[in-house]
């Protein structure tokens, strides 16, 4: 079992639950934009992929061997205590099952999405909750608590990828 496996099945990192964009290198952006990829600029114009990337097909990362030195660098949490061998692939497995499992139950709640750009789940609550989009209950509020819960105690870490690059 390697640590590729695990972020294979996870797609965590990529999908826009855990971060809105992925710094890029601005010699990057070109690449990127072959790769099919969405550059945008962020606040202090250097560029960045948007998530939910385009390259993530199911859980899976579809640009592995490409992907951008700001993906290359980041672990998670669950990833580093992996590596470190404080858990199990096992447990680790589980843990990210765990996750799924309660982002399913806040999707299950929300309106389809039918944005041409995929649209992380908890965004899309969060925008259910600010009343920007349809489909908000105190329920599903709650189960998006619990899943934003669980994602900052077990995933996210340092360095984080939302951070601006320096
Ligand atoms: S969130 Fe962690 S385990 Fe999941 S894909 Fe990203 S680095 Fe891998
Ligand atoms: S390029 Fe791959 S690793 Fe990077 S954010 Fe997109 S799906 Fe994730």
């Amino acid at each position: 079992m390697s640590l590729s496996e695990l972020c294979r099945s996870c797609g965590l990192c990529c999908d826009g639950n855990l971060f809105s964009h992925v710094p890029l290198q601005r010699a990057e952006a070109d690449a990127a934009r072959r790769n099919g990829l969405e550059v945008v600029s962020l606040a202090d114009g250097s560029p960045a992929v948007r998530q939910c990337c385009t390259a993530l097909k199911g859980r899976s990362c579809t640009l592995y061997a490409e992907r951008p030195e700001g993906c290359r660098r980041y672990a998670c949490r669950l990833f580093n205590a992996l590596a470190g061998g404080t858990v199990s692939f096992e447990e680790a497995r589980s843990v990210v099952e765990q996750a799924h499992a309660l982002l399913s139950a806040v999707e299950r709640g929300l309106a389809p999405d039918t944005d041409p750009r995929p649209t992380s789940v908890l965004e899309r609550a969060r925008f259910a909750a600010w009343g920007e989009a349809s489909g908000f209950s105190s329920e599903i509020d709650a189960a998006r608590e619990r899943a934003e819960a669980f994602l900052d105690q077990h995933f996210h870490g340092s360095p984080r990828r939302f951070e601006d690059p320096t």
